[in-house]
């Protein structure tokens, strides 16, 4: 990295933020491409965010990530919010127009149509239901994603049923479109679907494991985990002994990165093996 009188600056707001592969991501494409920037964490208090966000022009960013606790918060202080993301409420991406006003987006859609594209390229939406768990922020961008690839039936199963009845109708679902499911039902839910994805938190290291029966599933359905620690979740595991074509979730986050790098820094990215290797180096499973 050569830090000039001219280099581009980003990087990513949260509070903690010390967590974060996001700098990791980002450097390693700054290095690759030759690109006179750099990414650095910005821890910032919640009640801090709007001075932040207000100080990226004036300080020179070209933008930043937005990770927890501030990506629903932001929606009401950037100038611009794309319509996906307002839909979603949630955004985790701010580019800084050429007039110093703020855009925030959300690039979790893109991220996950795009690691399902690359890990199942065979996957149709036509195959049949899709099956997601969860109705947190990630359950929004993949059902938000779901209905954009043309998926005709998704079924959602959280243990919340009120969070996912929201989803549905926040994201403007026909209500003949989704079907809300209780979290005891997560098995049942199998039959005849194409597409599985955990997007809960269960699986992930530190949490509990996620406990469900895949027998109804059929050979054909692609299975997604957005867990990324371990890579290998038991999920995947289980699935992957059944024959199922499995995509894990590392993909997903180093897509998500691709949309804001190209703004800020002014040149389109890819996501390598080595680009994989690199992040996942950095990701170390609490003992
Ligand atoms: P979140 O908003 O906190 O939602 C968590 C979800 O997990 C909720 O649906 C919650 O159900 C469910 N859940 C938690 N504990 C449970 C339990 N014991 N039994 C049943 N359900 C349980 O989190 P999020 O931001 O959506 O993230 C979800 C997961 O996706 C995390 O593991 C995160 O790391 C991962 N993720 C990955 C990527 C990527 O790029 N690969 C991107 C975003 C998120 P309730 O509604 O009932 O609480």
């Amino acid at each position: 990295m050569r830090i000039t009188g001219r280099t581009k600056l980003a990087g990513i707001m949260g509070w903690p933020v010390a967590h974060s592969r996001s700098p990791a991501l980002h450097n390693f494409w700054l290095d690759e491409q030759g690109i006179d920037g750099a990414y650095v964490p910005l821890p910032v208090r919640p009640e801090a965010l709007a001075q932040a966000l207000q100080a990226l022009p004036v300080l020179g960013f070209r933008g930043c990530n937005l990770t927890i606790p501030h990506k629903e918060m932001a929606l009401s202080v950037v100038d611009r919010v794309e319509p996906l993301a307002r839909r979603i409420g949630a955004m985790n991406t701010i580019i800084v127009a050429a007039d110093g006003s703020l855009e925030g987006r959300n690039t979790d859609v893109f991220a996950f149509r795009e690691n399902l594209r690359e890990g199942a390229p065979d996957w149709q939406p036509t195959r049949g239901p899709a099956v997601v768990l969860g109705a947190g922020g990630a359950a929004r961008a993949v059902v938000a994603a779901l209905i954009e690839m043309g998926v005709a039936e998704l079924r959602l199963v959280n243990r919340t049923r009120g969070r996912a009845e929201r989803v549905g109708e926040e994201l403007g679902v026909s209500p003949g479109g989704i079907s809300i499911l209780p979290w005891e039902a997560r098995g049942a839910a199998l039959a005849d679907a194409g597409l599985l994805v955990n997007a809960t938190s269960l699986g992930m290291a530190g949490e509990p494991g996620l406990a469900i029966d895949l027998s109804l599933l059929p050979p054909q359905a692609v299975v997604v985990d957005l867990v990324y620690v371990p890579l290998e979740t038991a999920l995947l595991a289980a699935a992957r002994r059944r024959g199922h074509c499995c995509v894990d979730g590392l993909g997903m986050l180093l897509h998500q990165g691709r949309p804001g790098f190209e703004a800020w820094f002014g040149t389109p990215v890819r996501v390598t093996r080595e680009l994989r290797a690199a992040v996942l180096s950095t990701l170390v499973a609490p003992r």
